[in-house]
């Protein structure tokens, strides 16, 4: 069997854990490896050498730390099919959506390259009478990330690239669904000249998450996962005396106005609705035909549904893999019938959809409930699943209600050939990311990412430049050189002349 452990200080931890996981192939259902589940005791020895390796990563300079970013960059693009193939192992997409993450990944890898441009600061002459001042910005120390099963690599990279660029150091708490990508990233942060401890991943459970919550070596910390965890992480993180930023659920609406060219919009919804099984934050949830296309748009959407390959993520053929394990597969698939309990309608039901490969698998076909109101569990829940809802809206300003009253504000999108509609569509809608034509609007590297609502606690986005914000903080230096007439003592408070 298998066997992923922590990775400490630049080595495998050689220690034995008191606690192991499972690891799955969702593919077949089977278990494919063990995960060591850290201890207190091995979060203090990850943290201790993340403190140790700051010191020295803080003082590197800028040109030593871009040409360690420039390496691991072109180290992430040559292995970019074995990162797809770990990732799709143990998650369940296809090869070419993992491979889709990690290229979204590398481009904020990309982004941290040009930290010297990012971190440079002010500088004033002469604000007083040879009196100068400037500003810098200074990394915190050690930082923890704590990722989610649906992005093994992706969601990593958002944080540590760019935590690691400031000068920060790190300590990675990935998901014990998927544990394996982060490991390879992390040889990879070697391979490319990162120091010992610069980068450190310890495996586990919440054992491990309130360990580096707890940690007083660690100053902030960046979480990415559920709503209920991520309000846990940013109370109890802040209540700790960290830093926080935690990204959470979502419950992403895809309105089409009745305009839009509804095949590109039924196109939209499908790709978006079961692409990676619905098992992403920024995927089309719920679908809200605005009167009268939705019929017209529901039979569109069906047509394309009952052609989607569902398979093994190995196999080329495949659109749609499983989902990540037994239990959730179980959980997604109760909404069908929740749903219709509730008053919905089952227009496509996924337990009968084809699949190729081993019927153990955790599969669910795509599905689609109709006529879904507000109140319903398939609507109030995060079903983060192949289950797409459709919620029939009388009006632009219904529609807009609809989402504008929903606890969540991760992504949305408007369909539409009406540019003025749009226009006042993203500036109305209270959601963080909002696609006009684009059901999936994550944002480039260079912006930052980041949802309302319940979908973030804390103040700053992902990445980009509220990343760079957010892994350092700000201090200002007033000097003065050359200037006898400061001597001599004086009480009063400094006035600038
Ligand atoms: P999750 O909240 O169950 O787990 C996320 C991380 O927290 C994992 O590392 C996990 O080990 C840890 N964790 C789980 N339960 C914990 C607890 N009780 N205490 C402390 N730590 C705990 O999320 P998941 O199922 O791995 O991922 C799916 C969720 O992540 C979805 O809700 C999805 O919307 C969300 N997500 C959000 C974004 C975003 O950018 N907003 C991106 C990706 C995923």
């Amino acid at each position: 069997m298998h066997h992923i452990t922590h990775w400490i200080n630049g080595k495998w931890w050689d220690g034995t854990a008191a606690r192991q996981g499972d690891v799955f192939d969702p593919a077949t259902g089977q278990v494919s490896a063990t995960v060591d589940f850290a201890s207190p005791s091995e979060v203090d020895t990850a943290v201790a050498a993340a403190v140790s390796a700051f010191d020295s990563w803080r003082h590197a300079s800028l040109a030593k730390r871009t040409s360690v970013l420039f390496a691991f960059r072109e180290l992430i693009k040559r292995n970019a099919g074995e990162l797809a193939a770990l990732i799709s192992a143990e998650h369940g997409k296809v090869r070419s959506d993992a491979a889709g993450e990690v290229s979204r990944g590398l481009e904020v890898a990309e982004f941290a390259c040009g930290i010297p441009h990012l971190l440079k600061g002010g500088f004033s002459e002469n604000v007083s009478t040879q009196v100068d001042t400037y500003s810098i910005r200074q990394p915190l120390g050690v930082v923890a990330g704590i990722t989610p099963f649906n992005f093994p690599a992706m969601v990593p990279m958002w944080m540590f690239a760019i935590a690691i660029a400031c000068g920060n150091t790190f300590v990675l708490k990935p998901s014990e669904k998927d544990p394996s990508a982060s490991l390879r990233l992390a040889e990879l942060w070697a391979e490319a000249g990162l120091p010992d401890g610069a980068f450190n991943v310890v495996q586990g459970d919440k054992v491990a998450v309130d360990g580096l919550l707890t940690h007083p070596g660690v100053q902030a910390v960046s979480f990415v996962g559920s709503t209920p965890v991520a309000r846990y992480i940013y109370e109890n993180g802040t209540a700790a005396g960290k830093r926080v930023q935690a990204l959470g659920g979502a419950k992403n609406h895809m309105v089409v106005l009745p305009d839009a060219d509804l095949d590109l919009a039924a196109d939209a919804a499908v790709s978006a609705g079961f692409g990676s099984a619905g098992e992403r934050c920024m995927a089309i949830s719920v679908v809200v035909p605005v009167d009268p296309v939705g019929d017209k748009l529901i039979e569109k959407i069906r047509e394309r549904v009952a052609k989607l390959h569902v398979g093994p993520g190995s196999d080329e053929r495949s659109e749609m893999g499983p989902l990540v394990t037994g239990p959730h597969r179980d959980k997604v698939a109760s909404y069908l019938d929740s749903g219709v309990a509730e008053g919905a309608q089952l227009a496509v039901d996924g337990r009968g959809h084809p699949i190729v490969g081993d019927a153990r698998g955790f599969w669910l076909g795509p599905s689609v409930l109709d006529h879904v109101k507000p109140g319903m569990r398939c609507y109030t829940d995060e079903i983060f699943g192949p289950v797409l809802c459709v919620a029939r809206a009388a009006s632009y300003a219904d529609a807009l209600d609809l989402i504008n009253t929903n606890p969540y504000g991760n992504g949305t999108a408007v369909f539409t050939n009406d540019g003025g509609a749009a226009r006042r569509f993203a500036s109305e809608v209270e959601v963080g990311m909002v696609g006009i034509n684009v059901p999936i609007p994550v944002p480039m590297a260079y912006y930052s990412f980041g949802g309302w609502k319940t979908s973030l606690f804390g103040d700053t986005h992902v990445y980009g430049t509220e990343g760079v914000h957010f892994y350092t903080r700000g201090k200002v230096v007033t000097s003065r050189w050359l200037d006898p007439s400061h001597r001599g003592v004086s009480l009063g408070f400094p006035v600038n002349a």
